[in-house]
């Protein structure tokens, strides 16, 4: 860590928790409407096109800034589906140029990145995560809500690796009865083309997805049908507060990662906010509402380093831990408005 990440003030929420990971949505925009996320049904076809209710790139610059003053150094940029976003690999560029920000990543659900994954890590993009829930064509398609075709995903995959993007993360969703077949063929792609692929467990994000617990697949059923085809070893966490847990393969061919947000809850580590692409700050990604930052980005990175901080050191949400219990929020901010 350099000297910048060093000087900076230790701030801890309310459970003693500091400020570590940002999550910055570019674009409220998608192109698919994945049911569990999107639904087509529920979110018009021309929504979050309109740009004018977005943060510029100059004001995107000064909330990273603010961030990194008051400790963050690891930064996701996502959506809805952020190479929706036009110009952004000159905002990339912009943000790898700050001093103290260890690690700039992208959550993408691949669709565009064939044409563009030179130019992002030209930029100085660091890693890239494709969202893959499905290798079956029509399953694919229909995943995600009629609009994508995991042909142009997986050149997008192969482009980001020619690009020089290694290793590449795969984030799949698993929901019971729908795509639980595709899980050993989508381990066996990771392996075979040196990704790294990682099952998430489907959440009760938003009002709009009908959640259904029914639905869920547990990361230990998940985990021990991959052992019984490929033993697995556990791996220990790379950084305090590392979401998935890591497993290697007993051959050495890679890892497999699970993110068990519902069955086993990990908020007693989570350093992450959460920015929406209009500036709103989420301190949880089940929060109801969001915190308007707009207003202070005008006074520059400093007050902004200093507002998040008082921000932060109100913080208590930890709602996976309260899921089902009197005390747990019912409304939640919708997934494509906070990206993940
Ligand atoms: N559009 C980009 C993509 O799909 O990668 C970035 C934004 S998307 C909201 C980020 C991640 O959230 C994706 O990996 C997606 O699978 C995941 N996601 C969306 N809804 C979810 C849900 N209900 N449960 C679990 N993960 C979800
Ligand atoms: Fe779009 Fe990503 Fe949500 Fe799917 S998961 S609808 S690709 S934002
Ligand atoms: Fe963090 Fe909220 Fe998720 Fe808990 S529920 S891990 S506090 S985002």
């Amino acid at each position: 860590m350099n000297a910048v990440a060093d000087a900076r003030p230790d701030v801890r929420d309310a459970l003693g928790r500091p400020l570590r990971d940002l999550r910055l949505s570019v674009i409220e925009a998608c192109n698919f409407r994945c049911p569990y996320c999107m639904p087509a049904e529920q979110v018009a076809d021309d929504y979050g096109l309109d740009a004018a209710s977005r943060l510029s790139f100059d004001e995107m610059e000064t909330l990273v800034r603010g961030f990194v003053q008051a400790g963050v150094t690891k930064l996701r940029l996502t959506g809805g589906e952020p190479l929706l976003r036009k110009r952004l690999p000159e905002l990339i560029a912009r943000l790898a140029a700050i001093e103290g920000l260890a690690d700039i990543a992208l959550t993408t659900n691949g669709s565009l990145l064939a044409p563009l994954a030179s130019a992002l890590r030209q930029a100085g993009l660091h890693r890239v995560t494709v969202s893959l829930d499905a290798l079956d064509p029509a399953l694919f398609k229909e995943l995600s809500g009629g609009r994508g075709e995991v042909a142009d995903v997986l050149k997008g995959i192969e482009a980001a690796q020619a690009a020089g993007f290694a290793p590449i993360k795969l984030n799949c969703v698993v929901q019971r009865g729908i795509n639980e077949g595709e899980v050993l063929p989508l381990v066996e792609f990771a392996r075979s083309h040196g990704h790294i692929i990682r099952f998430i467990e489907y959440m009760d994000v938003g009002t709009c997805n009908g959640w259904r617990r029914e639905r869920v697949v547990p990361s230990a059923e998940l985990r021990d049908r991959i052992h019984a085809r490929w033993p697995l070893q556990p791996l220990g966490a790379q950084y305090r507060g590392e979401v998935a847990s890591r497993y290697g393969f007993a051959d050495g061919r890679g890892e497999v990662g699970f993110v068990s947000s519902v069955s086993e809850p990990f908020c007693g580590d989570c350093h992450r906010a959460r920015v929406s692409a209009d500036g709103r700050l989420y301190t949880c990604l089940f929060a109801a509402k969001g915190h308007d930052l707009r207003p202070v980005l005008s006074l520059g990175q400093e007050a902004v380093g200093r507002h998040l901080a008082e921000r932060w050191s109100r913080r208590s949400d930890r709602y996976s831990e309260l899921r089902g219990s009197a005390k747990a929020q019912r409304k939640h901010v919708e997934m494509y408005l906070v990206g993940g």
